[in-house]
């Protein structure tokens, strides 16, 4: 597999594809290890994860680096995203010692629930984030005593095979965590079909994950969908319209747009239509689109010439309110873009664009807010700027999405749970439940 930097189009390096028969053997090495894996004292495994992340950390400079060459993120995000995975391993780290199980009083015997590990996880993630949303599935599964197979995308595997290696480094044993570099349809397939992978952790595409969904049925898989999304941004007359234009560029931009989480539609209500988007042009100009190894680079290129042509085909024809500037080629570049909807119809407004391309559309009262909001197949985030708390309440009830903030534009944070309501997925990631996905609860009663 040809793997290029996308600032420049230039290969960087070629990378093996997994076969059928090499994914079907690493399936087994880690089934095997699972039985060990698990019967490693919670302590020792707890150790093993702290010295993966401080594998991890004593590298993060080289993780980040290897991530702008490969997916063409800025320095800054990059780093973020390497310390990330540290932190979600420091995280779960503690889990192998406080999952435990409870005992329930039922007369005649001691009743108890043990956490079970689940066995071989299978992990698919694409290209956008190709660190976070790896560990965000892997530290939990491992830290509740299962053993990963994790695929990357195919056009970002450098970082994964490189925290394989890192792993390694940290002493975890052979077969427990295994990085395979393919493609969806041979790797991806296999760990779906695989009988001895007993959980898929999918992150991409709704059409791929619900392809996906419908091959763990044949096997009542355990499965967790991390999909798409196409979250609004809801600007209320009484909020704070500044910080509101201010942060809109970063809310959609960050990552170039390729960002499930990505605020692309903007949803102002119509006193204060104008005048926000007379702030919001300025911001989304100014925002620093460049080479992504500069310090001051805040938006980097697509992943790739094809991406490019997708968001493309979203702008043909659109009415575009004003545009930010970007490089000239080489590389995969494309401008901050602000579109206006001429209805909810819109292909722009109603489908994941995953560039940055974001739609604004005005709206009446709060009613209309919700309904415009929710008028979508996605449920995955979502911003409420207002200044008046019962609205804030009563909107963030009522908004049909995982993970909404209040004049913020937060998303994810390791410690809290994430995760998609509608077509946006399936199950949650992060926070303090995560690793109970990676477990059947057993129960058993012990007659006296
Ligand atoms: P994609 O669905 O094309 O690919 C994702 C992964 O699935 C890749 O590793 C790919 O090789 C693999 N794959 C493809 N076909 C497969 C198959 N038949 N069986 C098994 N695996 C298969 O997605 P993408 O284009 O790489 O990523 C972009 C999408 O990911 C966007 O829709 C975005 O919203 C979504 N995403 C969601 C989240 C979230 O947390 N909800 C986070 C990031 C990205």
């Amino acid at each position: 597999m040809q793997v290029v930097n996308p600032a420049t189009g230039e290969l960087i390096t070629t990378v093996p594809a997994t076969t059928l028969a090499e994914t079907d053997a690493a399936i087994g090495r880690a089934a095997t290890a699972f039985e060990s894996w698990r019967a490693v004292a919670p302590a020792d495994r707890a150790r093993l994860l702290r010295r993966f992340a401080a594998q991890v950390d004593a590298h993060l400079d080289e993780l980040a680096a290897l991530e702008v060459r490969n997916a063409g993120h800025t320095v800054g995000n990059a780093r973020w995203e390497a310390g990330n995975v540290r932190d979600v391993l420091d995280y779960y780290a503690a889990t192998p010692e406080r999952l435990t199980g409870r005992q329930i009083p039922v007369p005649g015997g001691l009743d108890v629930t043990f956490h079970e590990p689940l066995g071989v996880v299978g992990i698919i993630v694409p290209w956008n984030f190709p660190m976070p949303i790896a560990a965000w599935g892997f530290a939990p599964a491992l830290a509740a005593g299962n053993t990963v197979v994790l695929k990357p995308a195919e056009l970002t595997p450098l970082t994964a095979l490189r925290l394989a290696e890192l792993a390694r480094d940290a002493g975890l044993p052979d077969g427990v965590f295994t990085v395979l570099p393919g493609e969806g349809s041979v790797v991806g397939e296999r760990l779906v079909t695989h009988e001895q992978v007993r959980k898929i952790c999918f992150t991409g595409s709704t059409a791929t994950g619900t392809r996906i969904m419908a091959g763990c049925a044949a096997q009542v898989k355990r499965l967790t969908l991390e999909l798409g999304g196409k979250s609004a941004n809801l600007v209320f007359a009484d909020a704070d319209l500044d910080r509101a234009a201010a942060t809109a560029p970063y809310a959609v931009f960050d990552n170039a747009g390729q960002d499930c989480c990505a605020r692309s539609r903007i949803l102002v209500q119509r006193p204060v239509y104008d005048r926000f988007l007379e702030l919001l042009e300025p911001a989304v100009r100014a925002v620093r689109v460049e080479d992504p190894t500069r310090e001051s680079a805040e938006m980097g290129p697509l992943i790739s010439a094809r991406q490019r042509a997708t968001v493309a085909s979203y702008v043909d024809g659109a009415e575009v309110a004003f545009t930010g500037s970007c490089p000239d080629g080489p590389g995969f570049w494309y401008a901050p873009t602000v579109l206006l909807a001429g209805s909810p119809a819109d292909r722009h407004w109603r489908e994941e664009v995953f560039g940055p391309v974001v739609s604004v559309l005005p709206f009446d009262d709060e009613a209309d807010a919700v309904r415009l909001a929710n008028d979508t197949e996605y449920g995955l985030s979502g911003s409420i700027w207002t200044r008046d708390v019962g609205r804030a309440i009563r909107v963030s009830r009522a908004v049909a999405a995982g993970n909404l903030s209040v004049n913020s534009h937060s998303s994810v944070r390791y410690w809290t749970p994430f995760g998609g309501m509608k077509r946006s997925g399936l199950g949650r990631e992060l926070g303090p439940d995560a690793p109970l996905a990676f477990t059947e609860t057993k129960n058993v009663f012990i007659s006296t």
